[in-house]
């Protein structure tokens, strides 16, 4: 807490020592121009709707207000300090570069608590060769993909608003028009802060922010169930090679502590939100340590995708040329992101009930007890994976079997209808979400016969003949159709025929399935309109559209919500981002 209340100029980057945090105050931005507001966001804040545009709020997200005053005090705005694992390399300090938090907040209704920040407001400490900005098109991007993957149900960092500096000119491959996201969380704590403090050697740090953790961010240590998996030998992270088995029980082993439950928790919840990914082909490009978070949320939004054609090697990631970031590689990613948290936390969680004593004295663990501190920390960190596989394993599972329209769960189902329609749409090229909300209208009348079903088939194939129409069309057609039979099975077994069973099924599978999806092409698209052609109105439509996904329409503009739904035109399947942003 070295620079408190320093003038921006003497803010150099720096290393900082025995502190997690600096004050540091936004830059102010000239004649800024509130772009978008999310009314969802607002009402989880727990603001009125008219407050998105009061000239406070357009004053505050832009940086030229906070709410700290000489004489009576307030909160002074901070960034964060922390380090990271960066394509699976130690890369030092890292931090807040040109994020900087205002204030917390707790919605008076829900209780929940928030920590908000400026994404883009100028230089912090942590800037090292950087500007502290952001640009237009990557802040569009942020904005969009935070609301989106939260009304879709996937926990995410927020955002509340998107603004423009017009004065400010960003230089990156070319110079380009600067914006500020005013984004909100529940913590903005990474995996990445424990690696600094680690890596620091300050295990008096460690302790006290992982005691801040359990207590402030989770709300206490009682909250913190210990879980261990019984029978996890068949473990594995690759849900297209059937479903293992797994009985999860609680179970107070003798050497758990509160710090291992702690470090179970945060395991959990990544394990989830992993699972979620998955289920909806969703991916970030950079799970590098310092963007995985401790509350399991999706964050940092760089390189981030939603799957078009499904290939699971696909990357967002345009550097990425080892494809550490692709769709299947994520769920081992995030585990060996969180053995590095493992690490961090080995000294607490292997100390079993000596927690507290005189072994975390200054010298460090006595001798001979070291040996079996570290024995134990190994077991605990062994035994979370399982039980991140497990987690992992059952949050995919239960999504698949929702967008698939089913109410139960088989054994077979894993075989027999994920991993086929996975491999038929990988063989063919077909969608992957699309797939989903084009299945959810499908009738059971209209896959009754070898030649109903065939015909149905074609629905899933591209519009425009990129797949399905080309020389495997035939099989291809046999191929999906043959899938919709043990489809058409399972939704029988689990909805009747008759009645209205379609039309439950129809409005479940709706409702899991979105329409709209916010794919790389589109994001292009709109970035293009917002940027060269002076369009605002595109803004507040696919706004509307991301909060909103699961309509079949919204009433702003009919060509453009058919367009954005519709088959991705054809050469800009799977584009890729550069890490500039
Ligand atoms: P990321 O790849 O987004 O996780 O960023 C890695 C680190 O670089 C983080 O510490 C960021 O805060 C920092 N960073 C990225 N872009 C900028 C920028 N334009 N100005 C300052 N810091 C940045
Ligand atoms: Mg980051
Ligand atoms: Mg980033």
């Amino acid at each position: 807490v070295d620079s408190h209340r320093a003038p921006r100029e003497k803010l150099g980057p720096r290393l900082v020592r025995g502190a997690l945090y600096t004050y540091v105050r936004p830059e102010p931005t000239e004649n800024p121009e509130l772009l978008a507001v999310s009314k969802a966001a607002l009402r989880d804040i727990g603001l009125a709707e008219t407050e998105g545009s009061s000239e406070e709020l357009k004053q505050v997200v832009a940086g030229n207000k906070f709410y700290w005053d000489e004489e009576k005090g307030g909160i002074y705005p901070w960034a964060q300090c922390y380090g990271g694992f960066q394509f699976g390399q130690w890369a030092g300090q890292l931090g807040d570069g040109r994020a900087i938090s205002l204030f917390e907040t707790t919605n008076p209704k829900t209780k929940v608590r928030y920590e908000l920040q400026l994404k883009g407001a100028g230089k912090t400490p942590y800037s090292r060769f950087a500007d502290g900005k952001a640009v237009l098109r990557s802040s569009i991007r942020e904005f969009i993909v935070s609301e989106y993957l939260n009304a879709i149900g996937i926990p995410t960092t927020r955002a509340l608003s998107l603004t423009l500096c017009p004065n400010s000119k960003v230089v990156r491959e070319r110079l380009e028009p600067g914006a500020i996201v005013c984004r909100f969380a529940q913590s903005w704590l990474r995996l990445g802060t424990f690696d600094l403090m680690r890596s620091r050697g300050d295990r008096d740090l460690i302790r006290k922010t992982a005691t801040y953790v359990a207590e402030e961010v989770f709300g206490g240590w009682e909250t913190l169930p210990a879980v261990l998996p019984a029978d996890t030998k068949d473990a594995h992270l690759d849900p297209t090679r059937g479903v293992p088995k797994y009985q999860i029980q609680g179970k107070e082993g003798a050497e758990e502590n509160r710090f291992s439950r702690l470090y179970r928790e945060i395991v959990r919840r990544n394990a989830r939100v992993v699972g979620m990914w998955q289920a909806y082909g969703f991916m970030n490009g950079v799970l590098n340590t310092d963007n995985t978070s401790i509350y399991g949320l999706s964050m940092d939004y760089g390189p981030f995708a939603f799957m078009d054609n499904f290939d699971p090697t696909y990357t967002p990631n345009h550097d990425d040329h080892m494809l550490r970031y692709s769709y299947r590689a994520q769920p081992s990613i995030i585990w060996w992101n969180l053995v590095r948290l493992g690490e961090s936390l080995g000294e607490l969680i292997g100390a079993g009930d000596r927690v507290d004593e005189t072994v975390f004295a200054e010298k460090g663990v006595e001798e001979d007890f070291a040996p079996v501190l570290i024995k134990r920390a190994e077991t605990i960190i062994d035994q979370s994976g399982d039980e991140y596989k497990a987690v992992f394993l059952s949050e995919y599972r239960r999504l698949m079997t929702l967008r698939l329209g089913l109410k139960t769960q088989k054994d077979s189902d894993f075989d027999v209808l994920f991993s086929e329609l996975l491999d038929t749409m990988e063989a063919l090229e077909l969608d992957f979400n699309h797939f989903f909300r084009r299945l959810s209208s499908v009738k059971l009348d209209d896959v009754s016969t070898k030649e109903t079903r065939e015909k149905t088939a074609e629905r899933f194939f591209h519009q425009e003949g990129v797949t399905g129409l080309n020389e495997t069309n035939e099989s291809g057609r046999e191929k999906v159709g043959k899938w919709l039979d043990s489809w058409r099975e399972r939704v029988a077994e689990d909805w009747g025929t008759g009645g209205s069973a379609d039309e439950d099924r129809i409005k479940a599978m709706k409702a899991v399935n979105p329409n709209f999806v916010p794919r790389g092409w589109l994001l292009d698209d709109i970035i293009d309109r917002v940027e060269n052609k002076n369009d605002r109105d595109i803004l507040h439509g696919v706004i509307d559209m991301a909060l909103s996904p699961f309509q079949d329409q919204w009433g702003w503009n009919e060509r453009i919500e058919e367009k954005y739904c519709g088959d991705v035109p054809r050469f800009q399947r799977a584009i890729q981002c550069s890490c500039s942003s």
